[in-house]
């Protein structure tokens, strides 16, 4: 292995469980719906790019980010698709949106007069317009604020109304009432437009995976493209199989025999019961494998053992069945031998959603992006530029 981290802490990425997963999503949506691959927050922590690239080649049409420093990171990659920027951007931002093909999430007048100012008329900026159908973030919430909009936007040149979408609140929620009213609010507010853009988009990866909406001809998946069930009632209606895509490894740096009654690290919350084999590892709360992870177990040699005292900002400790080398790799989420822990199970542990573990890993710790086994590129932030 090309030696391009120099601490033995990493994340897997299985780049070929990912591409299997859009498939699998693409063959539900029947083959006119294009998926835009959600890949905000570093691609839900398992590095954009990559993910990007994978998705666009299991036949994603787009991307969506949250905001433009996120979109110019993939095309500073050189990806050259499109990017649905999700979030508010600043109207003077138009220029960055223009210069680099960025499609911008627009829902306020006062928007497009500001950011009007700033294009040519013979630019042009792509905009998709949201509706805010009971999620209560952003977006217009009537149907008369919707029309006053596109009256106002079809005054200017510069802007195109590429498409129109919500985003709902409780679509990962079996027999949500306020799910179905959003749905019926959104294609109210589609059929008020003068003109149907070319994309009416509602479906997150929990829509997309319950059913099918007619009327829509793009869904935005994130969390089901990593492999993961957007809620935890879902997980037992999942209409095809998806493959965790995020796996997070160690070695063990240390082994020490303690006898009965030593204490282990910061306020002694732990003490050995026993003459006990005691390892160290080279992840803390630094790498976002926080402290309230005190007490969950690991996979060594296929087996699983706790954690044992307080978390380190770099280091843990945990307690072995029976004595291993320096050296022996730990899995702390991921499959090992029979093992498996899933990122469900880290989630529960932490009272938070999947979505906030694979996040939460920081960048310190290097990506190792696998196909088929193989490693096919490690991504090292610390060291990107050497
Ligand atoms: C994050 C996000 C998504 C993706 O949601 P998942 O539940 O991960 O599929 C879709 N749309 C918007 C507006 C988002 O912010």
């Amino acid at each position: 292995m090309d030696k391009r981290f120099f601490r033995d802490t990493w994340v897997e990425v299985q780049l070929d469980y990912l591409y299997d997963n859009i498939r699998s999503i693409q063959s539900l949506t029947s083959h006119h719906k294009e998926i835009i691959a959600v890949v905000k927050a570093n691609g839900y922590g398992h590095g954009a790019v990559k993910i990007a690239r994978t998705a666009l080649e299991a036949g994603a049409k787009g991307l969506a980010v949250a905001f433009v420093d996120e979109a110019l990171y993939l095309r500073q990659a050189g990806i050259k698709d499109s990017i649905l920027v999700l979030g508010v951007s600043r109207p003077e931002d138009v220029r960055m949106a223009v210069e680099n093909d960025l499609t911008l999430t627009v829902f306020q007048e006062e928007w497009i007069r500001e950011a009007a100012k700033y294009v040519t008329s013979n630019e042009k900026v792509k905009i998709h317009l949201k509706c805010d159908t009971g999620m209560g973030r952003i977006g217009v919430n009537t149907v008369e604020t919707l029309q006053s909009l596109e009256q106002l936007t079809s005054e200017y040149a510069c802007f195109i109304i590429e498409g129109i979408y919500t985003h709902f609140a409780t679509a990962d929620e079996r027999d949500s009432l306020l799910f179905q009213q959003q749905l019926d609010r959104f294609q109210e507010m589609v059929k008020s437009l003068k003109q149907r853009p070319t994309y009416v988009h509602c479906a997150n990866s929990a829509a997309t995976l319950r059913m099918n909406i007619e009327e829509c001809n793009a869904v935005r998946a994130g969390i089901a493209i990593y492999g993961l069930s957007p809620s935890a009632s879902m997980k037992a209606i999942l209409p095809i199989p998806l493959k965790e895509v995020f796996s997070l490894h160690t070695k063990i740096v240390h082994v020490k025999k303690l006898k009965c009654g030593q204490s282990i690290s910061y306020g002694a919350t732990y003490t050995t019961e026993d003459e006990e084999w005691i390892a160290t590892l080279p992840i803390g709360y630094g790498d976002g494998w926080i402290r309230k992870l005190q007490g969950q177990e690991v996979l060594v040699n296929g087996q699983r053992t706790p954690i044992i005292g307080r978390i380190c900002m770099d280091q843990c400790m945990i307690k072995l069945p029976y004595y291993m080398p320096p050296g022996e790799k730990v899995t702390l989420i991921g499959a090992q031998g029979d093992g498996f822990i899933s990122i469900d199970e880290i989630a529960e542990k932490l009272e938070t959603i999947n979505y906030e573990v694979t996040c939460s890993i920081s960048n310190r710790v290097p990506r190792v992006y696998m196909k088929n086994g193989e490693i096919v590129e490690v991504v090292n932030q610390l060291l990107s530029h050497i």
